[in-house]
């Protein structure tokens, strides 16, 4: 019993992170983008989809995506330093 708790409360967490990541896309405008697969990788262009995203950052007044390879996301926090 206590453990399918725990589950369930899990499971919740995700599912309001995932809402809002969802809100977060929408509010910048790029959520449709990467629905409909136009979104890539500001490092290695794969495409973007809600399960591989990472994280995103501007550039060039725009904004860029990166999936969740740890080799991209190394790539742009080097950036964001300089
Ligand atoms: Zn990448």
């Amino acid at each position: 019993m206590s453990k399918l708790s725990r589950w369930l409360k899990r499971e919740k967490i995700n599912a309001v992170f995932e809402n809002d990541l969802v809100k977060f896309l929408k509010s910048l405008k790029i959520h449709d983008e990467i629905v409909a697969g136009n979104v890539k990788c500001g490092v290695c262009e794969n495409t973007i989809t809600l399960t591989n995203i990472q994280c995103i950052y501007p550039e060039k007044g725009g904004i860029r995506v990166c999936c969740d390879n740890p080799h991209c996301y190394k790539m742009i926090l080097e950036k964001q330093i300089k």
